[in-house]
């Protein structure tokens, strides 16, 4: 529930330069995920009390219980690629309104500790074939803060020595 206590920490979405901004508030749950991974490089799941799922981002309820959901839990930094695609034709990224450079990834990932998937743009090695379903990867954290997604640059492959 939103008191006047836990307003204070909530987070809302931009839109950067593209032609039609907006903001939009993403709950308390998805604003303590994003305080976390803005200020700590933590990245936060919820886990159901009935099935016990541990869902990433943290949402209200759990879909196949219909539980409502107040336990957070952290979930690691890495994990596996379940899916992914390389993008190779340039459009205009909807967050910046310019082309974003090709080829990039785009993955989903079971992170170690989360039971659902995680999506996020995903660095292409030169070597392609190093990319296949399995394979390990890690977040790459930027420099700069973000109240977004943006704090995760990419997520990138695990050398098998790490
Ligand atoms: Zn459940």
């Amino acid at each position: 529930m939103l008191t006047e206590e836990n307003k204070q920490g909530l987070f809302t979405m931009a839109s950067g330069e593209a032609a039609q901004p907006f903001h939009y508030a993403v709950g308390l749950y998805g604003s303590k995920f994003l305080g976390e991974l803005r200020d700590n490089h933590r990245i936060l799941g919820i886990r159901c009390p009935s099935c016990e799922k541990v869902y990433v981002p943290p949402r209200q309820v759990c879909g196949p219980c219909y539980k409502e959901m107040h336990e957070l839990v952290e979930v690691a930094t890495h994990g596996k690629i379940v899916s992914y695609t390389i993008l190779r034709f340039q459009f205009l990224d909807p967050e910046t309104g310019e082309k974003k450079p090709v080829p990039y990834g785009y993955g989903f990932f079971k992170l170690e500790g989360a039971d659902n998937y995680f999506q996020h743009f995903m660095e292409v090695p030169k070597d392609e074939s190093r990319l296949y379903i399995g394979a390990r990867v890690k977040a790459v954290f930027s420099d700069e803060k973000h109240d977004s997604l943006k704090v995760i640059r990419h997520f990138t492959l695990v050398d098998d020595g790490e």
